[in-house]
């Protein structure tokens, strides 16, 4: 994590970048969405560079980390000419959600935490995708046994569109030898342990060893921790 240094995997990176301004005149209108995490840093300073037409959102669940917002701050400072987008969850979805289960049921069913990120990042995802062609995201087949499978391209069937993973075969290293070779900001989560950055109450930082995203939903079955956002073959 942010530990991590090894060789900038640069011919990696020029790959990526091909495949980038390759989707964004191929399938434009085209979007990135962003957690904010390490992998999504990396594709939100390659697309600002190298294919400006494709554009950047996040999903702001209501429940980040203070260390998210602040990257988020970071985003439109930093990349000022980037078309980056930020989508709320719908406010009655919301209120009807808490008052009917508390605010922190997540916890106490397999159900209810669907429920709870189906309101506040499904919802908000297909309002972010509509009208797009293609999206792009930062998984890597490394992450976790839910995407050992996960191709570069698929046909996402359930939002009606292009899906691009342009970094799947990337490591955890190379991800972090591009943050440090080209300045790119990150989440200060990382230097705290948190391997994936997701909502607060269903993240938290992973011991040594442990799959990357062992800190999500860490009280489920490992091939439940997905969260709808990525529910295709791969997933
Ligand atoms: S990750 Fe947790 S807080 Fe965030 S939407 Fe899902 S259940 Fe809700």
């Amino acid at each position: 994590m942010g530990a991590v240094t090894e060789t900038l995997p640069e011919a990696k990176a020029r790959r990526v970048a091909e495949e980038l301004r390759r989707i964004g005149a191929a399938h434009s209108p085209a979007v990135l969405a962003s957690s904010l995490g390490a992998e999504d840093m990396v594709l939100t300073d390659l697309i600002s560079r190298e294919a400006p037409g494709i554009a950047v959102f996040s999903l702001d669940t209501g429940r980040l980390n203070a260390e998210t917002y602040e990257l988020m701050q970071q985003v439109k400072t930093r990349y000022p000419d980037l078309d980056y987008r930020i989508y709320a969850p719908e406010a009655a979805d919301v209120e009807a959600l808490v008052q009917g289960y508390g605010p922190n049921a997540f916890y106490e069913s397999l159900d209810l935490r669907k429920q709870c990120c189906h309101v506040r990042k499904v919802k908000p995802l297909q309002r972010a995708l509509a009208g797009n062609s293609a999206w792009i995201t930062g998984m890597r087949r490394l992450q976790s046994v839910t995407r050992k499978d996960l191709e570069p391209e698929t046909w996402d069937e359930a939002n009606g569109l292009y899906k691009f993973n342009p970094l799947y075969d990337w490591s955890q290293a190379e991800v972090w030898g591009y943050i440090r070779a080209h300045g790119v900001p990150y989440n200060a989560l990382h230097e705290q342990g948190y391997a994936s950055v997701g909502c607060a109450p269903c993240t938290r930082p992973i011991a040594a060893g442990e799959d990357e995203r062992a800190g999500r939903w860490w009280w489920e079955d490992p091939e439940a921790k997905e969260c709808g956002l990525h529910l295709n073959r791969e997933s």
